[in-house]
């Protein structure tokens, strides 16, 4: 076994000024490097009381939307911080979904639901992104949250969304063009709805709806397992296209 010698000074810190180097250009001229690691909040529809829409007798969207989370966080968490706002079936309220990605200080949003039979098929895919300040104040909101508004300039958390509402309707083409590339779709509509989920998000947030929920038939297990699967890929790779088009 040969004798272990270590490397003089100087030549060491050549090697490391050389990789620092190297390291500093592959930023600027390969397009792998420039692809920063991103915070991705999911967020899976429904949850605890609130099922969604129902299918059969044991399965409902709420479950539909966290298996769906789920794949995707798989396919993009060795690139990205991703979180989900549940990983369990418990219930949520709308402002806590978005509360979670305010408080992660998320690159983006992404909610997931799924469209209900007869008006839809495992075919299309919507992505809606919010588009309406004129809500009026949702109940349980406290006066302060006006005052607020008034007293500093800031924004109430239900328009926090409004000052992203140009990213996040790029976002939601990006996510569109890019969900329709994998061919996993033959129709995907881009909409601006308001949207009580979203619209406390401080950050480019959309509602991405796929699958087709059929009220009085359970799924056949194995067939849902590949939609989920092909869902998740085309989902994780809008991600990845979006998260690098948001950063330019
Ligand atoms: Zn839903």
């Amino acid at each position: 076994m040969a004798a272990y010698k270590p490397l003089p000074l100087f030549r060491a810190r050549v090697l490391v000024t050389l990789v620092v180097l190297f390291c500093l250009a592959g930023t600027f001229f390969l397009p792998s490097c420039k692809a920063q690691a991103a915070t991705i909040v999911l967020d899976p529809g429904h949850g605890g009381y609130d099922g969604g829409a129902p299918s059969g007798n044991e399965f409902a969207e709420k479950q539909f939307t966290l298996a769906l989370a789920q794949k995707i966080a798989g396919l993009l968490a060795a690139r990205h911080r991703v979180e989900l706002t549940r990983s369990s079936d418990i219930e949520m309220a709308p402002a806590d979904r978005a509360a979670v990605a305010n408080h992660l200080q998320a690159d983006l949003m992404i909610s997931l639901h799924a469209a209900v039979a007869p008006y839809c098929s495992n075919r299309t895919a919507a992505v809606y992104y919010h588009n309406d300040d004129r809500l009026s104040i949702p109940s349980g909101t406290s006066i302060q949250d006006t005052a607020i508004e008034s007293d500093t300039g800031r924004p109430a958390w239900f328009r926090l969304q409004i000052r992203h509402q140009h990213q996040s309707q790029h976002l939601a083409a990006m996510i569109k063009r890019s969900i329709g590339e994998t061919g996993a779709f033959d129709s995907v509509t881009v909409s601006g709805v308001p949207l009580v989920t979203l619209m406390g998000a401080d950050l480019p947030a959309v509602l991405v709806e796929v699958g087709c929920i059929h009220p009085a038939a359970a799924p056949d297990p194995k067939t849902l397992t590949e939609q989920l699967n092909g869902y998740a890929e085309s989902i994780a790779n809008a991600i990845e296209t979006a998260v690098a088009g948001l950063a330019q």
